[in-house]
């Protein structure tokens, strides 16, 4: 179904028949040419290139107008009128952005709180077990934040100092060499997709759609990239109202963010909000 939506999608699937041989060709060619080749890349094979090259065809000449958290197709909120809450965490994988906020996971796991949890690459590397065990458990699930944590762009277009992907190719890097990795490693291919820095362009938003994902974004700052103190965390969560999607982070576990989390939660469920995975209901 998923498969068959991406080749659908872009509409390579005639491509894939006809051309395979010389995109095999084109694969050797760029090998000789000596350009460097993530390991990523060279064991995702002759497919990915014809599913990249098909993305390239279809947006390659797209031209943005938007540019921001909330353009046009980010999904903000679930689409719903329940008191339900989808709690998102980001573990991004920069040098300062390798930790793992293990008091955090287990006390959503002792509280059984679901929430779907957006991975980086980079990140999985050093924290191997932690997210085989957190992949394995059925309360979380694994989302895609991307290869190397840029903003989505096929322009190249920056924030806070960050470059986007320079255009659709590496942009395709980005979403579908993350989605193949963390499909390898759980069995589960990720159906929700989120850029590092939560920005795009609503060219890239299609791209990521075409991918097979939906870009999830967020209704509520949770903790303003682990820089809010516990107070803040808490009064930021307790704004929350029927649909809210949180985004806060689950690397960063010397901050404010666990803390907050734990001092809201409870209250949060006074007021009879319970809280559901991202893919537990449709968003809008
Ligand atoms: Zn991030």
């Amino acid at each position: 179904m998923r498969k068959g939506g991406v080749m659908t999608g872009i509409g390579t699937s005639m491509v894939a028949a006809t051309c395979l041989a010389a995109v095999l060709l084109l694969c050797t060619a760029t090998l000789r040419a000596g350009q460097s080749v993530s390991p990523e890349e060279k064991s995702a094979g002759a497919g990915y290139e014809v599913l990249k090259r098909g993305v390239v065809e279809r947006f390659g000449s797209a031209k943005p107008r938007e540019w921001g958290e909330t353009v046009t197709g980010v999904k903000t909120r679930l689409n719903s009128r329940e008191k339900v809450i989808a709690l998102t965490l980001d573990a991004c994988g920069s040098r300062s952005g390798m930790g793992f906020d293990a008091e955090l996971l287990a006390f959503l796991e002792r509280e059984k709180i679901p929430a779907t949890l957006f991975i980086n690459a980079r990140w999985i590397g050093p924290n191997q077990e932690s997210f085989s065990r957190l992949a394995a458990n059925p309360l979380f699930e694994i989302a895609n934040h991307g290869l190397g944590h840029k903003p989505a762009s096929v322009t190249g277009k920056s924030v806070y100092g960050i470059s986007g992907t320079k255009d659709p190719a590496e942009l395709v890097d980005e979403v579908e060499l993350n989605a193949r990795k963390i499909e390898a490693l759980t069995g589960r291919r990720p159906r929700f997709y989120r850029s590092g820095t939560a920005y795009y362009d609503e060219v890239a938003v299609q791209v990521a759609q075409a991918l097979g994902h939906q870009v999830a974004g967020f209704s509520i700052l949770g903790d303003a990239g682990a820089t809010y103190t516990r107070e803040e965390v808490k009064k930021a969560l307790l704004t929350s109202t029927p649909g809210s999607i949180i985004i806060a982070h689950m690397n960063h576990p010397q901050g404010g963010t666990a803390p907050g989390i734990m001092d809201a939660v409870p209250e949060l469920r006074k007021l009879g909000f319970r809280f559901v995975r991202l893919s537990d209901l449709p968003l809008k």
